[in-house]
C-alpha cells in the first residue's frame, strides 16, 4: 500500500537535537516540527508503519496530511471556514464572478473617463461589493431577503443601480429567487387593480342609481298616460253611446 513518506530532520528539542519531522502548510506556509523517534525495531521498515505513526502524530495536532507536501494543510487552514466578509476569498470570488457573470474588470476599463456621466458598466469591484452585501442580508432563495432588505435598499446602500443588484442576486441565488422588490411590485399592482375595481364598482352603482331613477320616472309617466287613456276611452264610449 502506498503511504506518505516523511523525511527525518534534526529538530531542536529543549536545546537538544532530536530526530523529528516537519510539515509545511501548502496554503499559508506555516510549518511545525515535532520530535519523534520511532522505536528502534521499526527503523528501516518498509511497510510504512513508521510513516503512518508520523502521519497520525501530525493529524493528532490538527494537520491534514496530503498525498504530497503541497497538499499539507496546517490546523488553521484545515479548519472549515464559514463564509463571512472577513474571510471571503475575494480574489477567488472576483475571478469566479468574472468568469461566470461576464463582468468587466476595472483594469480593462478605459483610462479616459467618459465625457458625459453615462451609466457605466458593472465592474468587478461593483459585483464583489454587491455579492458581499448579499451574503450579509440575503437569507436564501426561498426566504429571500432578511427583514427590511430589498434590491432597492441594497442598491441605495451601495450607491449602485438596482438592476445590478437584481442581476447579481439572480446569478447568485437563481432566477426564481425571491427579491422582495418583485413581491412589492406584485402587491402594488394588485392594489392598483383593486383600486381600479372599486372605481368601476362605484361607477356601476351610480349608473344603476341613475337608471333606477329614470325607470321610476318612466313608470310614473306611464301610469299617468294609462289614466288619461282610460279617461279618453270612457269619453269615446260615452260619445258612441250618445250617437246611436
Ligand atoms: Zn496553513
Amino acid at each position: 500500500m502506498a503511504y506518505r513518506f516523511f523525511q527525518p530532520i534534526s529538530v531542536d528539542y529543549g536545546g537538544q537535537k532530536r530526530r523529528g519531522y516537519r510539515l509545511d502548510c501548502g496554503e499559508c506556509g506555516a510549518g511545525e516540527s515535532i520530535p519523534f523517534a520511532p522505536l528502534k525495531r521499526n527503523y528501516g521498515d518498509d511497510d510504512g508503519k513508521t510513516h503512518t505513526m508520523i502521519r497520525r502524530k501530525f493529524e493528532g495536532r490538527g494537520w491534514v496530511v496530503g498525498e504530497s507536501p503541497r497538499q499539507d494543510r496546517c490546523p488553521r487552514c484545515a479548519a472549515p471556514k464559514p463564509i463571512t466578509n472577513a474571510n471571503l476569498d475575494k480574489p477567488k470570488l472576483a475571478l469566479a464572478l468574472q468568469e461566470n457573470f461576464k463582468v468587466t474588470t476595472t483594469a480593462t476599463q478605459p483610462a479616459t473617463p467618459a465625457p458625459a456621466p453615462q451609466p457605466r458598466d458593472m465592474g468587478i469591484d461593483d459585483a464583489l461589493l454587491i455579492s458581499t452585501k448579499l451574503h450579509e442580508v440575503y437569507i436564501d432563495a426561498s426566504k429571500g431577503y432578511g427583514e427590511g432588505w430589498t434590491d432597492a435598499k441594497v442598491a441605495s446602500a451601495l450607491n449602485v443601480p438596482r438592476a445590478w443588484v437584481r442581476d447579481i442576486r439572480e446569478k447568485q441565488y437563481g432566477k426564481g429567487a425571491a427579491g422582495n422588490d418583485d413581491i412589492d411590485a406584485a402587491v402594488a399592482e394588485a392594489r392598483s387593480l383593486l383600486s381600479d375595481c372599486k372605481v368601476a364598482r362605484d361607477a356601476a352603482e351610480q349608473t344603476i342609481a341613475l337608471v333606477t331613477k329614470k325607470i321610476d320616472a318612466l313608470t310614473a309617466t306611464l301610469t299617468g298616460l294609462r289614466e288619461r287613456a282610460g279617461k279618453i276611452e270612457r269619453a269615446v264610449h260615452t260619445v258612441e253611446q250618445a250617437l246611436r
